[in-house]
């Protein structure tokens, strides 16, 4: 996610570090570096305009000329403008409403609008929203209906069905009385998009958000689509009053102009980021860890959150409660957890959030994969109960064995080993907080992304 930028605002930045002060003319040098970095990651002009205009008055004050790390200081107020661009705090959803609160999805085609709402459903879900209700008022495109039927059956939402000859109108009136007398909490409707801003598809939205009334209007949009995302974004705001935006794709958007132009384009704040296809690939929108990331320093904070999401709380427990009790951590509770990082989608996604590790090149994030994961996982199935139990009887034939039976090499055996002796050393220093400590251990166990990829630390990629 905005490796691009992070890679050209990185350099620019970098260059910075080392110097020991700051002349009018090497701040002018490195904004006129900024500027361009920022058009080519697609900001609209206006907002880097702005931008820049802001951060070199901050920048040529005298204390800034002054600061014993004149670099450092330009770096912050860098990092202190991107964030004030995206819109300060993160804006959650509000849905104080008299039961069900609704919220309206509203979009052009394509701009993952039916995936949002699946999305949603599942992250309400996780905040604690019991009932859930979803309806497509797509009447347009016979599979749309079904398409959220599928989704709303794979997120526990309850699905309130529609059909092509109804009008989006009606749907969404009888969905609403339909959502009272079941008591749903929230209730997530679904509209249809065109390819292009135009009257019908406003006009139609409008008369939507009358009948309904939702508490929260939120505008989905592609963020590969550069600042033409907030173009859009911009119509729409003029059509409907907004509450906030979801920023989709975001895992396919290496540029970032989209997430640095829609606030300052329509005043509205991005609520949440689509990281991926997948009913969990949502995140809360922060703009402090999204400028966070962009300069390269990471986003851990994400990151803790993600595995405190994502991985199987019980399980997690499980495992503490043994390794407080003094049971040794053996290769099926390394297997386990293992099971638990292929779960949260990829190490990829991972390593992003990681200080230093945005910038790693593609071929290096892929050879630290799932499949790797996938690898490590074979080899400890080719093992016997007594070998996961007691990793130090794995000697010269055993291992030749296990290396047959999954398929790969003895040194790979050894180096799984060599992995799980790290990783057990380290529970053993947490003693016993499992997964979510291991991770938190791992955001300080960093600073400045010193973590060697590909094995050798004490994680098993
Ligand atoms: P709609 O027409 O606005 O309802 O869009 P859909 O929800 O049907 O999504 C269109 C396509 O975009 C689908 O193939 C989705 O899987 C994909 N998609 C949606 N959100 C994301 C995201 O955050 N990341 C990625 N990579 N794909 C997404
Ligand atoms: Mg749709």
């Amino acid at each position: 996610m905005f490796d691009n930028l992070t890679e050209r605002l990185g350099k620019v930045l970098t260059n910075l570090r080392g110097q020991g002060r700051l002349s009018e003319e090497n701040i002018k040098d490195t904004m006129r570096e900024v500027r361009m970095a920022l058009l080519e990651a697609d900001v609209a002009l206006p907002v880097v305009r702005d931008f820049v205009e802001q951060v070199k008055q901050k920048a040529s004050g005298e204390a800034v000329m002054k600061s014993l790390t004149p670099g450092q200081t330009l770096i912050k107020i860098v990092n202190d403008e991107l964030v004030k661009v995206m819109g300060e705090a993160n804006e959650s959803l509000d849905l104080a409403a008299q039961p069900p609160a609704v919220i309206l999805m509203a979009g052009l085609q394509g701009s993952g609008k039916t995936t949002s709402v699946a999305k949603l459903s599942l992250w309400l879900q996780q905040q604690g929203k019991k009932k859930i209700s979803v309806v497509s008022c797509d009447v347009y495109r016979p599979a749309a209906i079904e398409q959220l039927q599928t989704l709303a059956k794979e997120v526990n939402a309850e699905f309130i069905p529609s059909a092509g000859d109804q009008k989006p109108v009606d749907i969404a009136r009888r969905a609403l009385n339909e959502a009272k007398r079941s008591f749903t909490e929230v209730l997530i409707i679904d509209t249809a998009g065109r390819l292009h801003v135009d009257e019908q598809m406003m006009d139609e939205i409008k008369q939507l958000h009358q009948a309904v009334d939702p508490v929260e209007t939120l505008f989905v949009v592609d963020s590969m689509t550069g600042q033409d995302a907030a173009n859009t974004a911009k119509a729409f705001n003029e059509a409907l009053p907004l509450t906030g935006v979801i920023l989709t794709k975001a895992d396919g958007d290496a540029r970032g102009g989209a997430a640095l132009s829609i606030r300052q384009i329509t005043g509205k704040p991005i609520k949440f980021i689509g990281v991926g296809e997948k009913i969990d690939a949502l995140e809360a929108f922060h703009p402090d860890r999204i400028a966070s990331r962009i300069l390269g320093m990471g986003d851990v904070l994400s990151l803790v959150e993600e595995v405190t999401r994502k991985v199987d709380q019980d399980k997690a427990a499980k495992l503490a409660k043994k390794l407080q009790k003094g049971k040794r951590f053996n290769l099926e509770d390394f297997k386990e957890q293992m099971l638990q990082m292929a779960n949260m989608g990829g190490i990829g996604g991972l390593l992003d959030k990681l200080p230093g590790m945005g910038n790693l090149p593609d071929h290096v994030k892929n050879q630290v994969n799932d499949k790797e994961i996938g690898r490590l996982i074979a080899i400890i199935n080719s093992m016997t109960p007594h070998e996961r139990d007691f990793p130090a009887v794995i000697k010269g034939s055993r291992k030749r064995r296990i290396a047959n039976g999954s398929g790969t090499q003895v040194q790979d055996v050894n180096k799984l080993l060599k992995q799980f002796t790290q990783m057990q050393k380290m529970m053993k220093k947490m003693k016993g907080g499992g997964m979510k400590k291991m991770m938190r251990g791992m955001g300080g166990n960093f600073p400045g992304g010193g973590m060697p990829p590909g094995g050798g630390g004490g994680f098993p990629f």
